[in-house]
């Protein structure tokens, strides 16, 4: 699909202004009543997805002649989705979807920002979206883990970037494979073989990019013979298992995200936290993982023109209400000692942390503000940590609350499930 395809969509915003707010009926006050960070930041119309779709739908009519402020409005956006699910609350059509092709021609017509220019060269040279030091697989050095390359295993653990080179994040990847291991589950990485995903160079713009690393990524897992891959980033997972199928790559590989995995493992009792962890948490749920971890829906048939825009047969939307939010929650709340206390936005509401859409690299700035927006909400539930589920949200979180000197502190899922088992 090209922005092209989604004219009728952008055509039929009728600037409501309901993708910048969470519904109506979520709302608790003020205060935490948004949905979108780059309109709650920039406070401009055009920051708005409904603004994005104006722009773009003007710019299919008028040519792409693009501005400074053009580019500064397609870039600060954290490709989030929230505006979808508060648009697609009454409206059918696509939102995000538009957005992400807009972003994508930006790319392709050559205007892009040296800090994205630089991920994707890292991307193309070495294999990964953040900075390398040493071997990729150097975290697992002494751990004697199998090679899924070459062993026969039941399940891939896919590691991701920055949680492999990141020194902050390899206990992340440690304890999944402590969590494995106790689980009895005959599993493999691929060490320094292992290739990024190519989410997040997706989420950038980069679509050539990230066609070619899926294409190396499921070559590797085909010939391995992989049928289970588990992620424990939310990038990654929303990759191979949304974006791969988006693209017809996946095939039928099952993708599992450590929360699914740990909590199909508590319900066949392989897994079973007996250590208390006395400490009360607030979740956030990442949004890859939550709205738009939402499996692709493929759409086959005709576009009948009219006022509106008409499917034979009806085209059914992605909403964000089948994402993974209540595996987390189950996992946590097996833990003894764990007391879970909801933000106001949760789910496919939930605010994002603030990483995404390329944004951590291209405005650190508005990544932090974003960040600290979610901090100020977690600390508001009267928690002393938040917990989350992936490695981008954690570090996120870590900046902001370092900056701020904050007492909050964050943990991923797989930490507390560590200490429970
Ligand atoms: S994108 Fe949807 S919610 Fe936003 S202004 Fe347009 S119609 Fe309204
Ligand atoms: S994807 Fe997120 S940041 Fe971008 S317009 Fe939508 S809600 Fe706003």
């Amino acid at each position: 699909m090209a922005l092209e395809d989604y004219r009728g969509d952008m055509e039929m915003c009728c600037r409501c202004s309901c993708c910048k707010f969470i519904p109506m009926q979520m709302v608790q006050g003020a205060e935490y009543s948004y949905a979108c960070p780059s309109i709650a930041k920039y406070n401009f119309h055009a920051y708005s997805a409904g603004g994005r779709l104006n722009i773009a739908a003007s710019m299919l009519k008028k040519g792409f002649n693009y501005s400074d402020k053009i580019l500064d409005i397609v870039k600060n956006c954290q490709m989030c989705g929230a505006c979808g699910v508060s648009c697609n609350y009454a409206m059918d059509m696509e939102v995000l979807e538009p957005i992400q092709e807009f972003r994508i021609k930006t790319v392709e017509d050559g205007h892009t920002v040296p800090a994205l220019e630089k991920v994707i060269t890292s991307l193309g040279n070495q294999g990964s979206m953040v900075p390398v030091t040493g071997k990729r697989g150097d975290w697992a050095s002494g751990l004697n883990l199998k090679d899924a390359t070459s062993k026969k295993v039941n399940v891939l653990y896919h590691v991701g970037c920055l949680t492999s080179y990141d020194k902050n994040m390899q206990k992340l990847a440690k304890a999944t494979v402590n969590i494995l291991q106790k689980a009895g589950v005959n599993f493999g990485i691929t060490g320094d073989a292992e290739m990024c995903c190519g989410g997040r160079a997706y989420q950038m713009g980069y679509k050539e990019d990230f066609l070619n690393q899926a294409k190396k990524n499921m070559a590797m897992i085909k010939k391995a013979g992989i049928k289970t891959l588990v992620a424990s980033c939310s990038n990654c997972y929303q990759a191979f298992k949304v974006l791969y199928d988006k693209y017809n790559l996946r095939g039928d590989l099952e993708v599992l995200h450590i929360t699914e995995y740990i909590a199909r493992s508590l319900n066949e009792e392989t897994l079973k936290p007996s250590k208390k962890v006395a400490l009360t948490v607030t979740y956030h749920d990442p949004c890859r993982l939550g709205r738009l971890g939402e499996p692709w829906i493929h759409w086959e048939g005709k576009k009948i023109p009219g006022d509106r825009f008409v499917f034979d047969p009806p085209k059914i939307y992605r909403r964000g209400t089948h994402g993974v939010y209540e595996p987390p929650r189950e996992v946590l709340n097996s833990i003894s000692g764990i007391k879970l206390m909801e933000m106001t936005r949760i789910k496919e509401y939930a605010w994002c942390c603030g990483a995404g859409g390329g944004v951590n690299e291209s405005n650190p700035e508005f990544a932090m503000w974003t960040a600290n927006e979610r901090i100020r909400e977690a600390v508001s539930t009267g928690a002393e940590a938040i917990v989350t589920a992936c490695p981008w949200c954690e570090k996120t979180f870590n900046e902001a609350i370092q900056k701020n000197e904050s007492s909050l502190k964050v943990y991923d899922i797989v930490e507390l499930v560590e200490k429970a088992i």
